[in-house]
C-alpha cells in the first residue's frame, strides 16, 4: 500500500508499505480521508516523544471495510466505518467502567511514544480491533466522519462537567475550541462567552453560538468575563494549554465554579493554586473520548454540529508533506486539513 511515513523530525517519506494483515478479530479498513491534527504538528518534530520515527501518523479518520478477520462477527465488507483513535482493551476496570480512554493498555493510532508504537492512517490500509468500529450513519461522508474524533473530544469535555453551565467561556477557539462552543451550544448551555487572537476564529465561534467573544490583545480578559457573568463563569474550558490561558481559564471561573483541562501543550506550567483552593474551584482534566463517537456522529447527521466550516483543504495523500509545512509554520485561516489516501 502507499503510506506517508514520518522518517525524521519533520520528515516524511511518501511510498509503497507492507499492507497490514488484520488478525482474527481485526478489520481491515480501506482509509478514505483522514485529518491533520494539531498533536501531529505539534509532534512530529520529536518535541512531544510521542511521534518517534519512523511512524505513520493520523488517527482522525474514516474509510471502508474491505477484509475481516475469522472472529469478527458484526462488520462486513464495503461498510463505511469510522473509529476511535484511542485502542482499548475492553477488559481493564477502567475500560469496564466505561472510562476507556483511561484504558491501562491503551494505545493510540499513529503514536509512537517510550511504551510502543501503532501506525495510523496517513495511508491506504489499517488494521483495526473490531470492537472501535463505529458505523458511519447515511448522509454523513468519509471527511465528515473523519470529523468524529475531535468532535468526541469536544463532547466528552463538555460530559466532565457535572450539569451544563449557565455561563461558559472558552479560552482558545482552534479547532477543538470552536467544537466545544458548538458542543456546549448543543448541550443548551445559553451564555457562552469566547476568546482567541485570531479574529476569524473568533467570527466563526460567534457563528456557532458565542455571544460575545474578545480578542484579549492586552486587556483584562478574566474582569471582561465576570462583566458578563456573575462574577466569573460557571464553566472555563482551557483549550490551548499554556500558562498564559490557564490562568486566565482559572481567573475566569466564578467561585466555586469549574476548570475543564483540555489543552496540553506545556508539561508543568505555574498554577493558580490560591485562586483554586480558596475560590474552590474544581479542576476537570478531559482526555481524548469515552463513548462519544455515536453522539458525535449523531450531531454532524443531524447537523447540530457544522464541520463544514472548519474544513480548510482537503487534499491527496501525496501532497501530505506540504500540508503538514503549512499547517507548521502556522498559515493564517487553515483550520482542519483532510488528507485522502
Ligand atoms: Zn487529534
Ligand atoms: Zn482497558
Amino acid at each position: 500500500m502507499q503510506a506517508l511515513t514520518l522518517i525524521g523530525p519533520s520528515q516524511f517519506t511518501f511510498g509503497q508499505v507492507a499492507d497490514p494483515e488484520p488478525a482474527a478479530d481485526e478489520v481491515l479498513v480501506r482509509v478514505r480521508a483522514c485529518g491533520i491534527c494539531g498533536s501531529d504538528i505539534h509532534g512530529m518534530d520529536g518535541s512531544s516523544g510521542r511521534r518517534q520515527p519512523p511512524v505513520i501518523m493520523g488517527h482522525e479518520a474514516a474509510g471502508d471495510v474491505v477484509a475481516t478477520g475469522s472472529a469478527v462477527k458484526n462488520w462486513s465488507i464495503g461498510q463505511p466505518v469510522t473509529f476511535d483513535s484511542t485502542v482499548f482493551c475492553g477488559r481493564c476496570p477502567a475500560c469496564l467502567s466505561g472510562q476507556v480512554n483511561l484504558c491501562s493498555s491503551r494505545q493510540v493510532l499513529g503514536v509512537s511514544c517510550d511504551d510502543y508504537k501503532r501506525d495510523g492512517c496517513f495511508a491506504e490500509l489499517v488494521a483495526l480491533p473490531q470492537h472501535i468500529l463505529h458505523a458511519i450513519p447515511p448522509g454523513v461522508s468519509h471527511v465528515e466522519a473523519a470529523f468524529a474524533e475531535p468532535i468526541s473530544v469536544a463532547l466528552h469535555a463538555v460530559n466532565r462537567l457535572p450539569a451544563t453551565p449557565r455561563h461558559a467561556v472558552v479560552v482558545g477557539t482552534g479547532l477543538i475550541g470552536l467544537l466545544v462552543v458548538q458542543a456546549l451550544r448543543r448541550a443548551g448551555c445559553p451564555h457562552i462567552l469566547a476568546i482567541d487572537r485570531d479574529p476569524a476564529r473568533l467570527e466563526l465561534a460567534r457563528r456557532f453560538g458565542a455571544a460575545d467573544t474578545l480578542q484579549p490583545d492586552g486587556a483584562d480578559a478574566a474582569a471582561w468575563v465576570h462583566d458578563r457573568t456573575d462574577g466569573g463563569a460557571d464553566a472555563a474550558f482551557e483549550v490551548v494549554g499554556h500558562e498564559v490561558t490557564l490562568d486566565l481559564a482559572i481567573h475566569a471561573s466564578r467561585i466555586g465554579g469549574a476548570v475543564v483541562l483540555v489543552g496540553n501543550l506545556s508539561p508543568r506550567p505555574p498554577f493558580a493554586l490560591q485562586a483554586v483552593v480558596t475560590g474552590e474551584r474544581t479542576l476537570h482534566g478531559s482526555c481524548a473520548s469515552a463513548g462519544e463517537y455515536p453522539d458525535a456522529l449523531a450531531a454532524v447527521a443531524d447537523g447540530s454540529i457544522q464541520v463544514q466550516p472548519l474544513l480548510s483543504a482537503r487534499a491527496p495523500l501525496a501532497d501530505g508533506e506540504q500540508w503538514f509545512a503549512r499547517l507548521a509554520k502556522g498559515e493564517p485561516g487553515l483550520m482542519k486539513v483532510v488528507l485522502e489516501p
